[in-house]
């Protein structure tokens, strides 16, 4: 991502004209290193020579730098962009009393493919030191992430020192000598910085990987990518991928550049499409994402083939619009009123104040400080924490859909089981209903009301059992109608079913206070079951039933219909047993005595 704040550099550098600018032939001030000094920026007091065809030796610059051909840095920065052929630095050295006469010097930063440090003593010898990642990790001076050198500066010396520098990355050759303690106390902020940030990254890529490998949501993978592709830019930017990747492999070290960068970025928009769900609320920025996505995709495979500084070139290039196209779809998303949009911006947001921050700083508007150094490192650091956020508050928002999305379902299903359970009942209800109605029309006659002779006999034969199990007498009276067919002859038929009906509510306010069952056992003939009635009780029972019939004249048309009946009694003494068919016959009998005795009247077996 320093790429991003060098495109701005140059971008703000070229309007300002400041490419072009030239400056006059120009010495360099001899470099004091007094007493007490522990390390020094070497820039201000550098100057330098660019060698276009890259084929000059030492001497030829020493000479160069002898007839003042050298020039000061740009604004006192040794920084480039891609330039082409080798840049040469110029400085003397003097070491003035300074008991430390082993410095370190190092280049602070990590991308130079070649360093080439010749140091000239008095007496005209040259010292030759190489470094640069197009040589293996090992040649340097110490085992250290940036290229370094042991310079030898003897008290009270004048060394002339050249350093040479060639890259097909930007050129950027910040100087700086350190005593060793004062490079060892350094050092350790430096790598507390780094551990931080990539201890956040890396917990981070752990913590989304978790996500991802339980939410299974794929925004979460690619998060993951993007992190990892961030982490390696970033390690390679700062020399630890050198050192501990690839540390023989200076070809792989050029490669993980491109190849990390395009992960990045691809990874970026895919995360994108998927967060902001671009392909359901906006396809025009999805193809836009789409588009981006496969030129890094080709990019990354032709980067195997391109010229290194093409891909490099092509890749920081393509990152300014890249963030613009992020920050557009957030607008738009956001317009569309998707509320997770808000923390993708702000992440983003912090990613460009960074970078602003840090590229204002090389332009000297801010001061260089821990918060305006690190501008990118912190901005990006924001910028993921912000977007692990926004994946968390994403998925709420998500699960809060999703759940009233299940709680209208349920509430839905919860009416429908209602409505139907009621119109379930409401059937069960009328079948119910119609059930009992049909039981009960088929217990009663239809003429009368009454039991009919199929009921009564199931009740009749409970009741006997009942009454032999509880050693109760129980009585069975059986009547018929005197000469009823008489009646039907005289008054006609209808008359004849009033006279049954009437003699059915005859029979039930005859037998009110009574416990009995009735019911029409066929014709013009009745069935009364006394349960507790002895033979006594039975004769009352019937005697009273027997006088109500005679006493009580149908009217019919305008006419009385007199009717007399006759009544069989049986009896079941208490303790005996007997069938329901053997009762029935005795009362039978019972009632054709009663006949035979001259009709109206009633007989005990
Ligand atoms: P008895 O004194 O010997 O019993 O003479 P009865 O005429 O009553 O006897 P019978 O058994 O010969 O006649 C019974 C009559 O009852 C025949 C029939 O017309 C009449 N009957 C039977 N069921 C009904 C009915 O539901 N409605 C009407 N109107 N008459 C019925
Ligand atoms: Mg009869
Ligand atoms: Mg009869």
């Amino acid at each position: 991502m320093k790429s991003i704040a060098r495109l701005a550099c140059w971008l703000v550098l070229a309007a300002c004209g400041f490419a072009g600018a030239s400056g006059a032939a120009w010495a360099d001030d001899r470099i004091l290193v007094g007493p007490g000094l522990s390390n020094l920026d070497l820039s201000p007091h550098v100057s330098f020579l660019v060698d276009p065809d890259g084929h000059a030796d030492a001497s030829a610059m020493f000479q160069a730098a002898a007839q003042g051909k050298f020039k000061p840095l740009p604004g006192g920065n040794a920084t480039f962009g891609f330039g082409n052929g080798a840049y040469w630095f110029h400085a003397t050295l003097y070491n003035q009393g300074n008991t430390e006469e082993r410095w370190l010097l190092v280049l602070q930063y990590s991308l130079l493919d070649y360093v080439d440090v010749y140091m000239r003593y008095p007496d005209g010898r040259v010292d030759h030191l190489a470094s640069g990642d197009e040589l293996p990790f090992s040649a340097r001076a110490i085992r250290y992430r940036h290229p370094n050198f042991w310079l030898n500066l003897p008290q009270s010396t004048e060394v002339e020192l050249l350093v040479r520098a060639k890259s097909e990355s930007s050129m950027q050759a910040p100087l700086r000598i350190y005593s060793f303690g004062a490079f060892a106390e350094m050092e350790r902020d430096a790598q507390l910085g780094i551990g931080i940030y990539d201890g956040i990254l890396l917990a981070l890529f752990f913590y989304n990987m978790v996500l991802w490998l339980s939410l299974r949501d794929s925004s979460h993978f690619w998060y993951m990518c993007h992190l990892a592709g961030f982490g390696l830019v970033m390690f390679c930017l700062n020399g630890l991928a050198f050192e501990y990747l690839w540390p023989s492999s200076p070809w792989l070290a050029n490669l993980a550049i491109p190849l990390s960068m395009c992960l990045v970025q691809m990874a970026m928009h895919q995360f994108a499409r998927l967060f902001l769900e671009l392909r359901e609320r906006w396809r025009f920025g999805d193809r836009l994402s789409l588009a981006f996505i496969s030129f890094y995709a080709l990019l990354a495979i032709a980067s195997f083939w391109l010229p290194y500084r093409t891909s490099v070139q092509l890749g920081t290039y393509s990152v300014f619009p890249g963030v613009m196209l992020l920050v557009y779809q957030a607008l738009e998303a956001i317009k569309r009123g998707y509320a997770p949009a808000r923390l993708f911006l702000a992440a983003w947001a912090m990613l460009l104040f960074g970078t602003a921050m840090y590229a204002s700083v090389s332009f000297g508007l801010l001061p260089k400080n821990f918060v305006t150094e690190y501008g990118i490192q912190i901005g990006s650091a924001m910028e993921m924490i912000l977007l692990s956020f926004a994946l968390a508050y994403r998925y709420a928002n998500l699960r809060t859909e999703n759940e009233s999305v299940v709680r209208d379902a349920n509430e839905q299903l919860e009416r429908n089981v209602s409505r139907r359970t009621a119109e379930l009942s409401t059937a069960l209800e009328q079948l119910a209903d119609a059930n009992s109605r049909l039981r009960e029309s088929n217990r009663r006659d239809v003429l009368t009301g009454m039991f009919n002779r199929r009921h009564f006999r199931e009740v009749f034969e409970q009741m006997l059992h009942h009454a032999i199990e509880t050693r109760q007498p129980i009585s069975l009276l059986l009547m018929d109608l005197d000469h009823f067919k008489g009646v039907n002859d005289e008054f006609g038929h209808l008359a004849g079913d009033e006279c049954l009906r009437t003699l059915a509510r005859n029979l039930d306010d005859c037998l009110r206070p009574e416990v009995a069952l009735t019911g029409r056992f066929g014709g013009e003939e009745f069935v009364i079951l006394l349960p507790g009635a002895a033979a006594a009780k039975a004769r009352d029972v019937a005697e009273r039933i027997r006088q109500r019939v005679a006493d009580s004249p149908v009217r019919y048309a305008g006419k009385d219909i007199g009717m007399t009946a006759s009544i069989g009694i049986c009896c079941l003494v208490a303790g005996n047993t007997a069938t329901a068919d053997e009762l029935l016959h005795q009362a039978d009998d019972a009632l054709y005595a009663a006949k035979n005795a001259g009709r109206n009247r009633v007989h005990v077996v």
